[in-house]
């Protein structure tokens, strides 16, 4: 099994390559392939698993590359440094694209976050208090939203982000693919599960 299997463009495969990836993780030989074709999918995986990637690489493909000015993929993390780190697997398999990714957090001013929104996005990785409060200051449109994804959606649920999570899912559009990937399958995950995803495909490592 190796990355050539999947079909992903050659500006991926090089980025790979230079991310000194030989061969796709367990998660990544579950995940990729499902999310290519279009599936909703629930992923069950720790971190360490590479499961980033794996929701990474085809959503950097089904992208493509930079369109217009708003956000087309909205990534959610419990945390700031996880936020930090998803952000920084973009850029790094993202390298030969010219797709642009913008963090949002907590913790510090919204200027350079806002000033980053303004200059066009194609993908937001956020935590959740953040991303709502530029939303509703205006900063952020949601009608091209084609992504969601939920990652650590244990931790989202444990830090109590859960009516945070309701609210995104009533505003981001309707048609759009899900992604939700969780260490652990609590009662509180299966409903938030059963509440984003519409017939998932399910892997787990
Ligand atoms: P994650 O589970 O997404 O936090 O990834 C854990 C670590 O594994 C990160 O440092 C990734 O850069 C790395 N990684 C992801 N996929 C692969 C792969 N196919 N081969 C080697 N390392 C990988």
């Amino acid at each position: 099994n190796s990355f050539e299997d999947f079909k992903l463009n050659r500006q991926l495969l090089n980025a790979i390559e230079e991310a000194g990836y030989t061969q796709p993780t367990p998660i990544q030989q579950k995940a990729i392939t499902p999310i290519l074709a279009g599936q909703d999918l629930m992923g069950v995986a720790q971190t360490g698993t590479g499961k980033t990637a794996a929701y990474v690489l085809p959503i950097l493909m089904k992208l493509k590359y930079a369109q217009g000015e708003d956000p087309r993929a909205l990534i959610l993390s419990p945390t700031r440094e996880l936020a930090m780190q998803i952000e920084a697997d973009i850029r790094s398999l993202g390298k030969y694209t010219d797709l642009r990714t913008v963090v949002l957090y907590g913790g510090l001013g919204p200027k350079t976050q806002i000033e980053n929104l303004k200059k066009g996005v194609d993908i937001i990785v956020a935590t959740p208090g953040r991303f709502l409060d530029l939303y509703s200051a205006g900063h952020i449109f949601l009608k091209s939203i084609k992504f969601l994804v939920l990652d650590e959606a244990d931790k989202m649920m444990d830090m109590g982000f859960i009516s945070k999570i309701h609210r995104v899912l009533e505003i981001v559009p309707r048609k759009r693919q899900n992604l939700l990937f969780s260490a652990t399958m609590s009662e509180l995950v299966h409903k938030i599960a059963g509440d984003f995803l519409a017939f998932p495909t399910k892997v787990e490592v």
